[in-house]
């Protein structure tokens, strides 16, 4: 279903009204994890300075320790459903749990699938049926194949509102959280219909590499970046270190709209 045997063209999935697909790069950024009212609301700001449409932000965080902050749960969604009420920016966030499906679709726009549950496939099935479109990251240590099989879990349930997100796989390289793989991009756009977007914040896990990955990402053809913002990267409860900052915003905003309409 997401193969381009099935649809030889290339999708555009619509998130309230915002489009991913081709003939546009869209921007969605925002907070690695929704953290308080203020925080939520201030890193809005900076992703719309950005040129952000939609906004990211995680209430339920899939964290590696589980002495890590876990998120905010309910109370977290209920702060981007005010955000997205000031701003008007469509929200982006993760569900972590089959249980969670209908409560997470209750307030998101588009619901994210992390690379820790690319092949939770009781997930897959769920936010296939749950009427949102889907930001299925790509596995750590998944082929492209796999990914793609991951999407068609979603797709068999009568969703094909999919996006996919290279965010960075798993390699002997240790100087980069992870390694963007970005031959991903044109590849999986060759295999499938489905839009797809980079993630240089979670590939690189640092700060200066957002750009230089951003621009990569773009030249590559992607058909979107999800990037993190944080007013205060230095006190995050997540990921502070790759959060890009104030001064980082006119940089990606100016990258963006050059090379999106170079490309
Ligand atoms: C995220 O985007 O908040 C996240 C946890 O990403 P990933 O699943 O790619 O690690």
């Amino acid at each position: 279903l997401v193969s381009r045997e099935h649809r030889p063209g290339r999708s555009v999935v619509q998130v309230g009204g915002v489009p991913i697909g081709p003939d546009t790069v869209t921007l969605i950024a925002g907070p690695c994890a929704v953290e308080t009212p203020d925080q939520t609301l201030a890193a809005a700001r900076m992703a719309r300075a950005a040129g952000a449409t939609l906004l990211r932000g995680g209430a339920f965080k899939p964290r590696t320790s589980p002495y890590a902050f876990q998120g905010l749960g309910e109370a977290g969604l209920r702060i981007l459903a005010d955000v997205r009420a000031e701003t008007g920016m469509p929200v982006v966030t993760e569900v972590v749990s089959a249980h969670d499906v209908d409560t997470v679709a209750a307030y998101a726009d588009m619901l994210q699938i992390g690379t820790r549950n690319m092949q939770n496939f009781p997930l897959l099935q769920a936010v296939g049926a749950a009427g949102r479109p889907v930001l299925l990251k790509r596995g750590m240590s998944a082929t492209i194949e796999e990914w793609l099989m991951a999407a068609e879990y979603i797709a068999q349930r009568g969703n094909l509102d999919i996006v996919l997100c290279e965010r960075g796989i798993r390699t002997f390289e240790k100087s980069t959280r992870n390694t963007l793989d970005i031959s991903a991009v044109p590849v999986a756009q060759w295999l499938s219909h489905l839009p797809v977007v980079v993630d240089p914040s979670h590939s690189g896990g640092r700060r200066e590499l957002v750009l230089p990955l951003s621009r990569a990402a773009i030249v590559a053809g992607a058909d979107g970046l999800i990037v993190d913002v944080h007013p205060h990267p230095e006190t995050a409860l997540c990921d502070g270190p790759q959060a890009i900052v104030t001064e980082d915003l006119p940089v990606l905003a100016d990258t963006l709209t050059g090379l999106a309409a170079f490309m």
